[in-house]
C-alpha cells in the first residue's frame, strides 16, 4: 500500500507528543475501571493496569502538528498516519453526513487523555470525551513481536481505521445505549469492535479507488497483510498467546476469524454492510 506521492495529505489531522508528555498515569486505583470502559482499543487485552486518572486531556506544551508530504508518508511510520486521517477525513462525509474528524495523537510511552492517563501497553485507542485517536506507533513492533503479525503498511492503515471507526460510533450514536461492560462473542462490546473492524475494511476497499484518492490499490498480499492482523488481534488468538487457551464468555473485541470476516465484509461493500448489531450470533462468526 502506498500514497500517491502526488495527493494533498495536509488535510490530516496529527500531532506527535514529546516522550512522557503529560503523565498522568498512577492515580487512584478506584479511577481505573471507569477509565478502562470509557475508550475502545484496538485489541482486547486488559487495559485496565496500564490506565491511571489523569486530570484530562488537550494540547500539552510538547506537541507539534506533523506537516508530511504524501511521499513521506510512503517512508515515515509517522507520516503514514497523517495520509490515513486525511483519506478518513475524506471518505466518512460521504457516508455521514456532517461527519467530523478526530484529531490523531502520537505519543511515546505515556500520555495524558481526555479518559485518564495512558501508556503505550494499552495499544491504539479511541476516546470519545476528546474525541481523539491515540496511538503510540511502538504498536505495530508489538503487534509483530507479541502478535506474531507482519503487521505492513495496510495493517497499520487498519488500525487507524478501526479507531476512526469508533469515533463515527460515538458521533452516530452507534454506541449509545450499548453494554460496554458485556463480554462475550455476541455481546455489544464485540458487536462495536467489529463494526469498527467493519468501517475499517469499507475506508481502505473505497480509498484506493476514484480519481480522487490518495491511497494507490493495494496488492493482494497487501490486503492478506491486513487480514493477517485482523487474525492476530482476535481474542481467540490473544488468550491462547497469553494464558493458554481461549474463554470466550469473556470476549471483548471478537474471534480471529470474525474480524477477518468484518474486515473483509466493510472491504466488499460499504459502512451499510457493517451491520454487525442486525445478525445473529452465528452470523457474526463466532460460533
Ligand atoms: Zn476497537
Amino acid at each position: 500500500m502506498t500514497f500517491d506521492p502526488n495527493s494533498d495529505i495536509s488535510k490530516g489531522r496529527v500531532s506527535k507528543r514529546g516522550r512522557n508528555a503529560g503523565i498522568g498515569v498512577g492515580a487512584g486505583a478506584g479511577g481505573l475501571v471507569i477509565v478502562a470502559l470509557l475508550i475502545q482499543a484496538f485489541t482486547g487485552v486488559d487495559v485496565s493496569q496500564f490506565l491511571g486518572g489523569g486530570t484530562g486531556g488537550g494540547a500539552t506544551s510538547d506537541e507539534s502538528a506533523l506537516s508530511c508530504s504524501a511521499q513521506q508518508a510512503n517512508d515515515d511510520i509517522d507520516c503514514r498516519v497523517q495520509g490515513a486521517a486525511a483519506s478518513l477525513r475524506a471518505y466518512w462525509p460521504q457516508h455521514v453526513d456532517g461527519a467530523t474528524d478526530p484529531k490523531i495523537i502520537i505519543f511515546e510511552d505515556q500520555t495524558n487523555t481526555g479518559c485518564g492517563g495512558a501508556t503505550a501497553a494499552v495499544g491504539p485507542f479511541y476516546c470519545p470525551a476528546d474525541q481523539q485517536i491515540y496511538l503510540d506507533t511502538s504498536f505495530y513492533d508489538q503487534l509483530r513481536s507479541q502478535f506474531g503479525s507482519t503487521a505492513g503498511p495496510l495493517a497499520q492503515l487498519y488500525v487507524i481505521g478501526h479507531e476512526w471507526g469508533h469515533h463515527i460510533q460515538h458521533i452516530t450514536g452507534i454506541t449509545d445505549g450499548k453494554d460496554l461492560r458485556a463480554t462475550g462473542p455476541a455481546s455489544d462490546s464485540v458487536r462495536l469492535e467489529l463494526q469498527a473492524d467493519c468501517f475499517a475494511g469499507a475506508w481502505l476497499g473505497a480509498a484506493a479507488q476514484g480519481d480522487d484518492r490518495i491511497l494507490e490499490p493495494p496488492t493482494r498480499q497487501e490486503i492478506d497483510d491486513a487480514l493477517n492482523a485482523a487474525a492476530t488481534v482476535g481474542d481467540d488468538n490473544i488468550q491462547e498467546k497469553t494464558q493458554g487457551q481461549a474463554t470466550p464468555e469473556s470476549w471483548t473485541h471478537g474471534s480471529s476469524a470474525a474480524r477477518q470476516k468484518w474486515f473483509l465484509t466493510g472491504y466488499n461493500g460499504d459502512p451499510q454492510s457493517c451491520n454487525t448489531f442486525d445478525v445473529s450470533a452465528a452470523q457474526l462468526g463466532d460460533s
